[in-house]
C-alpha cells in the first residue's frame, strides 16, 4: 500500500533540471546570481514582458507587495474569508487591517458585489485569490478597484499558467504574487514572484526583498528603510527554470485529470463538485464538497477512510476568520456561511502530472464507495 500510496500532490522534476541543479552546485555561485536573473527574465517573457522579481515565497511576495503600495497602520485590505491564511497574515504584518469578505460557494472567488460593500474610506487594496487556479473576473474586479481608487493584490499562488478570456494571469493587472512552494504548479521548492509594471516600484520591492542596499554608479551602498532577506537562491532558480519549461504541459496534464474527475464523481448523496470553468483553469487543486448532512461519518473520517485505501486527502481551507487571531478581530461563526461550509465540508483530492486517468479512476471508485457504504 505505502508504494502507491497516492498523496494529493507531488512534484514532477525532470533529470534535466536534476542536473541542472547539480551544474548550479559545482559553479560556485549558490545565493542570487545569474539563474534568477534567468529565471526572472523568463517569467517576464512568459508573462508579456511585465517586470518579474523572485522572493524566497509567495508569502513574501505579498507582504512586500503591501509595502511596495505604502499600505500599513490605519489602512483596510479585502481579503477572502476562504483561503490560505497567509492571504490575510500579509495585512496584519504590515500593520494595516484584512476585511475579510465570503466567497462564492462553486467557484470559491471572492464574492466581488461583497467586496464592493465592504469597501470604506479606510480600504485602499483588495487582494483576491484565483482559487484553486480558476480566475476571479479580471474585468470586475479592476472595475471595482477603479470606481474606488483601490489597489489590486492578486494572489495568484494557485494560477500561474491560468487565463481569464485568454489573458494570461499576471501578464495583466496591477500586483499579481505566485507561488512555486513544491505543492504548487511548478516549483523553485520554496520560492514566489512579484509581477508589476512600474520600474520605482521595482527598485522599491528589491530594496524591501534585500536589506534595503541601494547602489550607486560607483557601487556604493546606501540604505534609506530597512528592508528584510527575501531572495532566492541560484540553485532554486535552476529548479524553476526547468519547471517553468514544463508548466503547459504540467497544465494541460491536470486538466485532463480535472476533466476526468468532473466526468466520475457521480454519488449519491451528490458531492458539491468544483466549478469547471474553461481552459483557463490551472486546476492547481481538485477540491469538492462532502454531503456531510446525509452522511454518518465526519470528514476526519471520510479522510481516514481514503487513507486506508492509499489515497492522500488534503484539507484547503479551513476559513480564516475562524482562527484566533482573527476572531481576535472581532469575528465569529455566522460572518460569511460559503467560506464556513467549504471549510467544513470540503477535502482535497490527488491531483498532480504525473498520476494517470486510472489513478484518477481509483480515487473516483473508492470516494463513491465510502459515501455510499457511509449515507444516512
Ligand atoms: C501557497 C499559498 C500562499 C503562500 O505561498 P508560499 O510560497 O508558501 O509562501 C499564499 N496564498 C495562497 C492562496 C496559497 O495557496
Amino acid at each position: 500500500m505505502v508504494d502507491d500510496y497516492l498523496p494529493f500532490a507531488r512534484p514532477s522534476l525532470d533529470s534535466e533540471t536534476i542536473a541542472a541543479v547539480v551544474e548550479t552546485l559545482r559553479s560556485g555561485w549558490l545565493a542570487s546570481g545569474p539563474r534568477v536573473q534567468a529565471l526572472e527574465q523568463a517569467l517576464s517573457g512568459y508573462l508579456g514582458g511585465r517586470i518579474v522579481r523572485t522572493f524566497t515565497s509567495a508569502t513574501a511576495a505579498l507582504e512586500v507587495a503591501l509595502q511596495v503600495c505604502g499600505i500599513g497602520p490605519g489602512d483596510e485590505v479585502i481579503v477572502p474569508a476562504m483561503s490560505f491564511v497567509a492571504t490575510a497574515n500579509v495585512v496584519l504584518r504590515v500593520g494595516a487591517r484584512p476585511v475579510f469578505v465570503d466567497v462564492d460557494l462553486a467557484t470559491r472567488n471572492l464574492d466581488l458585489g461583497q467586496a464592493e460593500s465592504a469597501v470604506t474610506s479606510r480600504t485602499r487594496a483588495i487582494l483576491p485569490v484565483h482559487f484553486a487556479g480558476l480566475p476571479l473576473d479580471l474585468d470586475r474586479l479592476y472595475a471595482l478597484a477603479q470606481r474606488h481608487g483601490l489597489r489590486v493584490i492578486e494572489d495568484a499562488a494557485h494560477a500561474i499558467g491560468a487565463s481569464w478570456h485568454g489573458r494570461r494571469i499576471g501578464s495583466v493587472g496591477d500586483l499579481v504574487c505566485f507561488s512555486f512552494h513544491p505543492n504548487k504548479n511548478m516549483t523553485t521548492i520554496e520560492g514566489g514572484a512579484l509581477v508589476l509594471d512600474d520600474p520605482d516600484e521595482a527598485a522599491r520591492a528589491e530594496r524591501l526583498r534585500f536589506h534595503g542596499i541601494d547602489r550607486d554608479a560607483q557601487g556604493e551602498m546606501e540604505v534609506v528603510e530597512a528592508g528584510g532577506k527575501f531572495n532566492l537562491s541560484d540553485v532554486a532558480a535552476a529548479v524553476g527554470l526547468g519547471q517553468l519549461r514544463q508548466l503547459e504541459h504540467f497544465n494541460r496534464l491536470r486538466r485532463e485529470r480535472a476533466r476526468r474527475y468532473l466526468e466520475k464523481l457521480h454519488s449519491d448523496p451528490p458531492f458539491l463538485l468544483p466549478d469547471r470553468g474553461d481552459d483557463g483553469h490551472s486546476w492547481h487543486l481538485f477540491a469538492l464538497l462532502l454531503p456531510l448532512e446525509r452522511l454518518r461519518i465526519t470528514r476526519r473520517q471520510f479522510i481516514q477512510a481514503m487513507h486506508e485505501r492509499g489515497i492522500g486527502v488534503g484539507i484547503h481551507y479551513p476559513a480564516i476568520h475562524l482562527f484566533r487571531r482573527y476572531r481576535a478581530l472581532g469575528y465569529a461563526e455566522g460572518d460569511f456561511p460559503n467560506a464556513e461550509r467549504i471549510g467544513r465540508e470540503t477535502v482535497t483530492l490527488p491531483l498532480f502530472p504525473a498520476m494517470t486517468l486510472s489513478d484518477v479512476d481509483r480515487v473516483c471508485e473508492a470516494a463513491v464507495q465510502i459515501v455510499q457504504e457511509n449515507r444516512l
